[in-house]
């Protein structure tokens, strides 16, 4: 059975999973902004995941979307998103559309959200299901997101949900001064640092290491090579 036809209706569905999402594994753990915490609560993260792992969508734990590639945990997207300090009317960047989920919770707190995805099969999926649940304004492409996206720079936030060996000078150039983003960085292909790079001038910026993180590789000019990344 399809589920696109129903996906309008059911969007406000699984409300209370969300609402117990959002104390334990978001508030719980310290995530504490609140316009976040309500973007969490909106956002029907159960359209974003495949069916044959829908009744998972709420719990604490990544969950494989195809192509080798995971939605990642509740918790790091919220945190990433907290991270990025956004201001009101805020233009964003996120590289690596996956499911799209990441970019529909930025959509909800963001004026423009742009997201680059390399995947072809994966973009497509996002785009329909960015497009049935409501979230038709993000804009979407398949390309490289270690280059960005110059044409819709600068950025306020940019969030990059794969990690890559370093950061990407093309990002550090499309961040707005006073812009973050937030970015999982290492040589090594399973374990990062998630690090907060803030533009503080027009040739500044300035980097914070917020911990260990696993995230699927980044793979492009500005990334990983697609051979070492298997
Ligand atoms: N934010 C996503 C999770 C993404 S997983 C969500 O909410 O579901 C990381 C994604 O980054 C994968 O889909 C992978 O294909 C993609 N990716 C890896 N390197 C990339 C690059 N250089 N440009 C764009 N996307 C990339």
């Amino acid at each position: 059975m399809g589920r696109s036809a129903d996906e309008v209706a059911t969007r406000s569905e699984r409300g209370d999973e969300r609402d117990r999402m959002v104390e334990r594994q978001l508030a719980g753990r310290g995530v504490d902004d609140a316009r976040v915490l309500e973007a969490m609560r909106r956002v029907p993260r159960h359209l974003f995941v495949p069916e044959g792992v829908a009744d998972r969508a709420y719990d604490d734990t990544p969950l494989p979307i195809g192509q080798k590639q995971t939605i990642s945990q509740p918790y790091i997207v919220a945190a990433m998103i907290a991270l990025l300090e956004l201001p009101d009317g805020a233009r964003v960047l996120e590289i690596g559309t996956g499911s799209g989920y990441a970019a529909a919770v930025c959509a909800e707190l963001a004026a423009e959200v742009y997201t680059v995805e390399r995947n072809a099969v994966l973009a497509e999926r996002a785009r329909q299901t960015l497009e049935a649940s409501g979230y038709e304004g993000v804009h979407l492409r398949v390309g490289d997101g270690t280059r960005g996206w110059s044409e819709a720079a600068p950025f306020d936030g940019i969030m990059v949900a794969a990690g890559g060996p370093r950061v990407p000078g093309s990002l550090r150039e499309q961040l707005r001064v006073g812009g973050r983003m937030v970015i999982p960085v290492g040589e090594d292909l399973r374990v990062q640092r998630l690090m907060v790079v803030t533009r503080t001038h027009v040739d500044a910026w300035r980097e914070e290491d917020m911990g260990a993180v696993r995230f699927v590789p980044l793979v492009g000019e500005e990334g990983f090579a697609p051979e070492s990344a298997g």
